[in-house]
């Protein structure tokens, strides 16, 4: 609708596609003139006259059409020219026929009557004054002004005007039609350009910003807007302006309540355009309607909703800044926009019933997916991290998070919090806190949509987790079995409204096979743990006692922090066994374990190594320190006594213990196992009951 029709240029385009036939009649002209000098009976001289006569039409003919013309067609001053000297060789040929010829006059009329069609009003008055002046100098030329001259004078001078004017008014409405019809083209070429962009892309994301940008473009106002319904909400799609700044002011985070907006309100109800102008809404309340949706120097605003099938989806509003009176929002643009708008909804309703197609069939895809990860994998991280890339495709947040109840501790671990990608690690909430706590405690779901708004009426004061910053919209759903709580899974997010019941139901869902993989996991742990310790004692198995201690020697060596083994060995324990029983004797070796576990601490590895000898590795323990635990051991064990099932009380044996410590005596797993072996054998040799510290000259009593 950009009205870039120029009536000048449509005019001077029009002389320029008809100049071929212009220069051919001209110079037919001069010809016919030529030739009447000949078939007339005229005098030489009067034949001179008339032959310099040509020669001056013909040379005017030759400037102007082939000189000026082509360099200056665009120019105004060009059809003047024109007219001007028209009327002149008209006024000369009619001064040198000596009056021979009274019906010059109407040649003269031709040229007002051409001049009013393509050149305009201007033309048509400038070519009717020049002739009626020429006609004048004309008549008082041969003669002094009689009565009847002066009366032709004034019926000429009523002939040349009234000519003018009806030319140049067909002129006028003739350039307005063509310039009508181009208008329209040009419409029409921006709706398809706009339907076009509209459909181009379902994503609505993308469209919007750029058919509002189109709008602001090619219709004339200062800036335009779409906002969709979500919810009653009013979430603006794209926001263009055709001036600085004022996209800084129009924020995009604003989402009003469409409820809240009464003017907006009743364009949706009543589905028609609403158009004002500041002058006629600064007094009322529906002022702030104003405010929600436009700059405040926006003087003229119109609101028309877009229709689709299942009711209004959203609005399409323009403002302008300008008077009304200067740049009227008018009818033409009005139906234009309305046109668009209809297109807008149908596209806006197309890409959602897309969209919604897309959710359905993903969200089948993750519940599959769901199901094949829960059945395969029985690691418990791995579940959470599988967990994790499967609700991003379906539930878009800012937050995720997973939690396990500890009913003990009264606290909810979060095996998994991400905050918009960010990870942290080892955060618990407590239960009687925060919406977690609430869902867990109450093993409820729950759905908030605008924290905002729904503070005052929230179950929980919600904490903050993750990063320091208040989501907006937040939903949880617990999982466990028979109505105890295992856990929680939830989502958050800084957008409100982020989440609907259906997210809920597919989060139950989720949450309801995740609480069976994570039975299944904890089950699975549960198997490897029994798996990696000996039946009897409850100690390590010699398998995985090894494999600690060569973890425990590859990070203390890599971080310079030193580790001691010391390997026990009860004494005398054959005879032991000879004297009670074998049943007493393993009684005895599960009690012995069961002494060095309270004297060290649950970082500290215990392994049965073999028959009544076992292991102790102590990671970051100096060589003194292992000396002091293993006295530790020793005293606690010379208090200990055994009741039997008999109710008889049987002293602990005593035992005797050799240490060696990384990296003062070994820098292998290997060489630490022998040279504690050796200083066991030591403490042995020495008598029993001793603490053999590898490379000091005498056992520890
Ligand atoms: P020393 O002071 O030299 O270590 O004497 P000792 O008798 O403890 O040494 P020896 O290695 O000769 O004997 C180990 C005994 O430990 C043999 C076996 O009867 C007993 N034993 C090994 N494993 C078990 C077990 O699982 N249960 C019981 N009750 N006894 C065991
Ligand atoms: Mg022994
Ligand atoms: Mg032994």
């Amino acid at each position: 609708m950009r009205h870039t029709i120029n009536l000048w240029n449509f005019r001077a385009e029009l002389l320029r596609r008809y100049l071929t036939p212009l220069k051919i009649i001209s110079l037919s002209a001069v010809g016919g003139l030529l030739f009447l000098s000949f078939v007339l009976p005229l005098t030489t001289r009067q034949q001179q006259t008339l032959w310099l006569y040509c020669l001056a039409i013909a040379s005017y003919i030759f400037i102007y059409y082939w000189l000026l013309f082509p360099r200056f067609w665009y120019q105004r001053w060009m059809p003047f020219l024109n007219i001007v000297m028209n009327v002149t060789l008209i006024s000369g040929a009619y001064l040198l026929m000596g009056g021979l010829l009274p019906s010059m006059n109407g040649l003269l009329v031709i040229v007002i009557f051409i001049s009013g069609i393509f050149i305009g009003s201007a033309a048509a008055y400038l070519a009717a004054t020049t002739s009626f002046l020429g006609s004048i100098a004309v008549d008082n030329y041969f003669s002094y002004p009689t009565l009847y001259q002066t009366t032709s004078q004034i019926i000429h001078f009523l002939e040349f005007f009234i000519t003018a004017y009806i030319s140049s008014a067909l002129g006028n409405l003739l350039a307005y039609q063509v310039s009508e019809r181009q208008r329209q083209n040009e419409d029409l070429s921006l709706l398809l350009d706009a339907s076009l962009t509209a459909t181009a892309s379902l994503d609505l994301n993308q469209t919007i910003p750029q058919l509002v940008s189109k709008i602001v473009a090619f219709l004339p106002v200062s800036s335009a807007r779409i906002d969709l319904l979500e919810e009653g909400y009013l979430v603006p799609y794209g926001v263009a302006s055709s001036r600085h700044g004022i996209e800084r002011w129009l924020n995009l985070r604003k989402r009003p309540r469409l409820a809240e907006l009464p003017w907006i309100r009743a364009a949706f109800e009543t589905r028609q355009t609403i158009q004002t102008d500041r002058d006629h809404i600064e007094l009322t309340p529906y002022w702030l309607d104003f405010t929600h949706f436009f700059s405040p120097d926006t003087r003229a605003i119109c609101v028309i909703p877009l229709v689709a099938s299942k009711g209004v989806v959203g609005f399409l509003s323009v403002g302008e800044v300008r008077k009304p009176l200067r740049e009227p929002i008018d009818q033409i643009k009005v139906d234009f926009l309305e046109t668009l708008a209809n297109q807008i909804a149908v596209v806006v309703e197309n890409a959602r019933l897309h969209l919604e197609e897309q959710k359905k069939a993903k969200r089948l895809e993750v519940l599959n997916r769901i199901a094949t990860i829960v059945s395969s994998t029985i690691e418990l991280d791995e579940l959470l991290r599988e967990l994790y890339e499967l609700l991003i495709q379906v539930i878009p947040a800012d937050t995720y998070y997973v939690g396990l109840v500890d009913w003990t501790r009264k606290v909810i671990d979060l095996k998994l919090l991400l905050d918009l990608e960010e990870s942290f690690e080892g955060v618990s909430i407590p239960l009687d806190q925060g919406l977690a706590g609430y869902v867990a405690r109450e093993h409820k779901p729950l759905l908030i949509g605008y924290f905002q708004r729904e503070q005052d009426t929230l179950p929980v004061k919600p904490v903050i987790i993750g990063k320091s910053r208040m989501s907006e919209s937040w939903l949880g759903v617990p999982f466990g079995k028979d109505g105890h709580t295992q856990g929680i899974l939830a989502v958050a997010s800084y957008i409100p409204h982020a989440f609907d019941d259906e997210d809920l139901q597919l989060l139950m869902n989720v949450a309801q096979q995740a609480s069976l993989a994570i039975d299944n996991a904890r089950h699975h742990a549960e198997v490897e743990e029994r798996a990696r310790r000996d039946s009897l004692t409850g100690a390590y198995n010699h398998g995985h006692f090894l494999s600690a201690l060569r973890q425990a020697v590859h990070s203390g060596l890599t971080n310079q922090r030193p580790v001691s083994l010391i390997m026990l060995d009860i004494d005398h324990f054959k005879s032991y066994n000879d004297r009670y029983g074998h049943t007493i004797g393993d009684e005895v070796l599960c009690l012995i374990v069961q002494v060095i576990q309270k004297q060290v601490t649950s970082n500290d590895v215990i392994g049965r190594w073999g028959g009544e000898e076992f292991g102790l590795v102590l990671e970051g323990t100096s060589p003194e320190n292992a000396l002091q635990i293993a006295q530790r051991i020793r005293s606690a064990l010379s208090q200990t006594t055994l009741t039997t099932s008999h109710k008889m009380k049987i002293a602990a044996p005593t035992i005797s213990q050799g240490i060696a410590c990384l990296p003062l005596h070994a820098h292998t797993a290997e060489e630490l196992v022998e040279k504690a072996d050796q200083a066991l054998y030591i403490a042995k040799v020495a008598g029993r009951d001793q603490i053999y510290l590898f490379g000091e000259d005498a056992p520890l009593k």
